[in-house]
């Protein structure tokens, strides 16, 4: 087995299904008493939430990669940041360890490829969709993406991650918003399936809600670390 290394907190209400499913997996396939060999780094996030409110992106690249670096040193055989947004120092970190780094964007690209979607919308906090550190790596994976277009649904799609989601809020009246922006994407974007880019929004929308196939980072990013853990995936 190997020992994965996890950066989680961000927040601790989807790092939590991280810890719960990849045990689970785990188990399952291998069966007794199995369960995954893991360092769970769980970052106080009110900090963190400052200093991305204040720019301070810098500041978070060394913050992260200084936890990578001490899951390396504690055995992990991998790093996993376990939010789509910390992909913005994705690159930083990667080149401040020696092991590596399982992206969140490549796992939930394999899902897209499997099923055979290629044009899709991205939903994921101000961030994640304003910039293209995601979506970028997205491309590079092969897929045509695309993002809400009007500012107003952008703030909304942000405001209920960090004002409900984080805190374990799950409204229908926020599900109707975002259900919303999915169909009107279907309609106007063209696209085919819908990228959950918050490790948060799988609470919110699943499978069955739009007219579209989804694809959740968090399940996806699950599903290739479980592997890894097993031994089952080359790292
Ligand atoms: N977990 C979220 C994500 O996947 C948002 C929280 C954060 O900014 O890290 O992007």
């Amino acid at each position: 087995m190997k020992t994965l290394g996890i950066i989680g907190g961000m927040s601790y209400e989807s790092s939590a299904h991280y810890y719960q499913r990849i045990n689970d997996q785990v188990n399952e396939r291998a069966g007794g008493l199995t369960c995954a060999k893991m360092l769970l780094y769980n970052v106080d996030f009110e900090p963190i939430r400052q200093m991305m409110l204040a720019g301070d992106w810098d500041g978070l690249g060394q913050e992260l990669s200084s936890i990578a670096k001490t899951l390396e040193a504690a055995g992990a055989d991998c790093v996993a940041v376990a939010t789509n947004t910390m992909h913005k120092c994705a690159g930083v970190i990667a080149d401040a360890v020696s092991i590596p780094l399982i992206h969140i964007a490549d796992c939930v690209a394999l899902k897209c490829a499997e099923a055979g979607v290629g044009r899709v919308g991205l939903l994921g906090t101000r961030y994640t969709m304003e910039e293209d550190f995601l979506s970028g790596r997205l491309r590079e994976n092969g897929l045509e993406v695309f993002t809400p277009p009007l500012a107003e649904e952008i703030d909304d799609i942000d405001r209920i991650i960090f004002g409900e989601l984080c805190k374990g809020q799950v409204l229908d009246a926020s599900r109707q918003r975002y259900v919303q922006i999915i169909e009107k994407m279907v309609k106007e974007q063209g696209i085919e399936g819908v990228i959950l880019g918050c490790t948060e929004i799988e609470m919110l929308i699943k499978p069955g809600d739009v007219s579209v196939p989804v694809f959740d980072t968090t399940q996806a990013h699950i599903d290739v670390l479980s592997e890894i853990s097993l031994g089952i995936r080359p790292l």
